[in-house]
């Protein structure tokens, strides 16, 4: 193998699905690059070791999901201060040092892909409802927060989450219950569900639309389906939506430009790529 031959890959348990590979080598086919792109599977129990792995075998760095997101913080050098308001890393990358940083690019995906959908978007447009408080909905409410987000009505089944997320992000953020979602629709801008509510495998998000302007963007970040029924629905009565794909290529782009030195764009051919492995 060349010397200058450059890897990185995602670190998850279960890992197999993640359609990351099929970004990554999109983009390393592209710019003619000698690099890859993989899977790497770690059990919770072989995540020191596999961090330890990055270091000794000199890879580029990882992308990082589900359980590892927050278990891996205290194991890496640095941590950029966005990831640490988050909680939780996305991404690892090697310094020529040796040394590990975590970033955590996921609210730059969310708010690039409303940029890509609607240039004109802003934060400060009106209220936003968030539906959700796990990982995403941490993304996505701070970053629209740092947008300059008035308001955010954070609703989610388990209100002591949404509380949390409250006290902890300020005043902006007001929680309403679980049975207010309905209601909580009215005069907004921005509708956001970051629940897996929708998502393949799992029922569909109980929301209806009736109070929800028929001008407010309505946005999922799920992307298996490209349309879930909630972007259906809001579809048919003729509001502007946005599907999760954008948020998980733009937060890619980040590490792949950090890992591999070039900034790579979104072609119509990645999304079409993509879309066929669903
Ligand atoms: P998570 O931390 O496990 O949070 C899951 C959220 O869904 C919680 O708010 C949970 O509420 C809620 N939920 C689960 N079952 C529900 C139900 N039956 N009714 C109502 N709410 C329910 O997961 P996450 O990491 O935030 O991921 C959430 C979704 O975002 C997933 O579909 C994931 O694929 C997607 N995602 C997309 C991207 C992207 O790049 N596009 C990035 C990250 C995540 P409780 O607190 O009450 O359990």
């Amino acid at each position: 193998m060349d010397k200058t031959f450059k890897f990185a890959g995602v670190m998850g348990w279960p890992v197999a699905h993640s359609r990351s590979p099929v970004i990554h080598n999109f983009w390393v086919r592209q710019h003619k690059l000698q690099a890859a792109y993989g899977l790497f599977p770690v059990k919770p129990e072989h995540l020191t070791d596999a961090v330890r792995g990055i270091r000794a075998l000199g890879i580029a760095g990882c992308n990082v999901t589900i359980p590892h997101k927050v278990a891996i913080m205290p194991m890496l050098d640095v941590i950029h201060p966005l990831a640490r308001r988050m909680g939780a890393v996305n991404t690892v990358v090697a310094g020529v040092d040796g040394s590990l940083t975590g970033y955590n690019f996921d609210g730059y995906g969310y708010i690039q892909c409303l940029r890509d959908a609607k240039p004109d978007w802003k934060a400060g447009a009106g209220p936003v409802t968030v539906l959700g408080a796990g990982g995403a909905a941490r993304a996505v409410v701070l970053s629209l927060l740092d947008e300059g987000a008035p308001r955010i009505r954070l609703i989610n089944r388990t209100r002591g989450k949404a509380e949390a997320m409250a006290a902890e992000f300020g005043a902006a953020v007001e929680v309403h219950g679980w049975d207010e979602r309905h209601e909580a629709l009215a005069d907004v801008a921005l509708l956001v569900n970051t629940t897996n509510q929708g998502m393949h495998g799992h029922p569909a998000l109980d929301l209806h639309l009736d109070r929800l302007p028929k001008t407010a963007l309505v946005s999922d970040v799920i992307y298996i389906p490209l349309e879930t029924p909630l972007l259906a629905a809001a579809r048919a009565r003729g509001n502007p939506t946005v599907n999760g794909l954008g948020m998980l290529l733009n937060q890619a782009r980040r590490g792949f430009e950090l890992w591999f030195g070039v900034q790579p764009q979104i072609a119509d051919e990645l999304r079409a790529a993509l879309a066929a492995t669903f």
